[in-house]
């Protein structure tokens, strides 16, 4: 038998927060999975692109503390083949910002060890910071 969720205001609050956000209608997501299969990063994910407008549609903050909206490398493959033409990297970019004005920082800058620092490309290391540094 299906399980009934009920959204409370935090759940709604959040899930309207994201849809702002990003401008996507998350709810107009059937969960068809195609943006899964399609996934050129899947493999790195830990919550797959579907589960992701899934816990979204759900309002569920948790999916905040999930690695694949740090991994969603923005390609698109996903958006052009969903059949409800929605963007799941806008999706991850819009948890990337919220998570992001809470100011905790995903890296820690004195933790890359000198020399390693040396070699890291400039833009690479300038692109990651300003992605995961709040
Ligand atoms: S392809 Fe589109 S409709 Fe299908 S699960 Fe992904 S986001 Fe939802
Ligand atoms: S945009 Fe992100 S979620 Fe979509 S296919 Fe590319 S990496 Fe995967």
């Amino acid at each position: 038998m299906a399980k009934k969720i009920k959204l409370n205001d935090k759940n709604t609050e959040f899930y309207e927060k994201i849809v702002e956000l990003s401008g996507e209608q998350v709810a107009l997501c059937d969960q068809c999975g195609t943006c899964s299969g399609g996934c050129p990063f899947i493999e790195e994910m830990d919550i797959n692109p579907s589960e992701i407008m899934r816990k979204v549609m759900l309002g569920q903050k948790e999916v905040m503390d999930s690695r694949t909206m740090w991994i969603c490398a923005s390609c698109f493959t996903c958006t052009v083949r969903c059949p409800r033409e929605l963007d799941v990297s806008k999706v991850a970019e819009a948890l990337r910002q919220v998570k992001l004005r809470t100011a905790i920082d995903e890296i820690n800058i004195a933790t890359i060890p000198k020399e390693e620092a040396k070699k890291l490309p400039t833009i690479a290391i300038v692109g990651n910071f300003r992605k995961f540094t709040g």
